[in-house]
């Protein structure tokens, strides 16, 4: 069947001289494999080899499932080029890429995680904007819309408010992977797989929710740091390999 859809190319793999397998996320079939045959000659009918972030409208024939679609034409409408302009955002753009193309299915349409990557790399792309701020943003909502992230303001194991209290001095909040939440300190015995939770991150959780909710108030580099690596922990513990860019854009983890 012949589809057109808006997309974002979050992955190409050299299949021969003249092809590409090329990933992309797209608005309304989720992410999808197609070959680009001929792709790489000039004067294609998909004009020429394609890039990680360029993002347009795509003509494609569906594959059975599971199977490799192909390319019939690539309209390539925003490069992304300001963004590629400097390393660090680079980086990030490339890791957004890569969370995208772990976390949604095949054929799982998500429109809103199509938006949340288009807009997060536009926003990555404005010289002015807080890269890890914009990263830990885009990590949350995308955990958040995959059904992999609860609301993290209160214990998963017994319900006791965490995020948005005082912590008395000395009490320690974990988050575990497997539960996806955060546990408190009566909880946490009982969980081999988990890890320890800063003030930074308990306090950035709440301007998430607070942006999310409309209000918006800045997050400092700090917490947004310590949230990116949180939820890179979540992210790698849930697909089961470590994730390639998370070194490069969001420091070790
Ligand atoms: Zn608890």
């Amino acid at each position: 069947m012949r589809r057109k859809e808006d997309a974002i190319c979050l992955r190409t793999t050299d299949y021969s001289e003249t092809s590409q397998i090329a990933h992309f996320l797209t608005r309304d079939s989720g992410q999808v494999r197609v070959i680009t045959k001929g792709v790489k000659r000039k004067k294609s009918s998909a004009g020429g080899a394609l890039d990680l972030l360029c993002e347009g409208e795509m003509v494609f024939i569906t594959g059975s499932p599971g199977k490799l679609g192909t390319l019939v034409e690539f309209c390539e409408t925003v490069s992304h080029s300001p963004l590629r302009r400097e390393a660090s955002r680079l980086n990030a753009g490339v890791y957004m890429l890569e969370l995208a193309h772990e976390l949604v299915a095949e054929s799982d349409p998500h429109p809103a995680v199509f938006e949340l990557l288009h807009n997060g790399l536009a926003r990555l792309g404005q010289k002015d904007s807080p890269v890890q701020a914009v990263l830990a943003y885009f990590q949350w909502r995308l955990l958040r819309n995959v059904g992999l992230m609860g609301e993290m303001t209160n214990c998963v194991s017994c319900g006791r408010a965490i995020a948005s209290q005082p912590r008395p001095r000395g009490m320690e909040i974990f988050f575990s992977s497997k539960l996806g939440g955060l546990l408190c300190d009566a909880c946490e015995g009982s969980e081999l797989e988990k890890c320890r939770v800063s003030n930074d991150v308990l306090t950035g959780l709440v301007v998430l929710a607070q942006a999310q909710a409309g209000r918006k108030s800045a997050l400092p580099d700090s917490q947004a740091q310590a949230i990116n690596r949180l939820l890179a922990y979540h992210t790698s513990r849930q697909i089961g390999r470590s994730l390639r860019m998370a070194p490069y854009a969001i420091g070790h983890t």
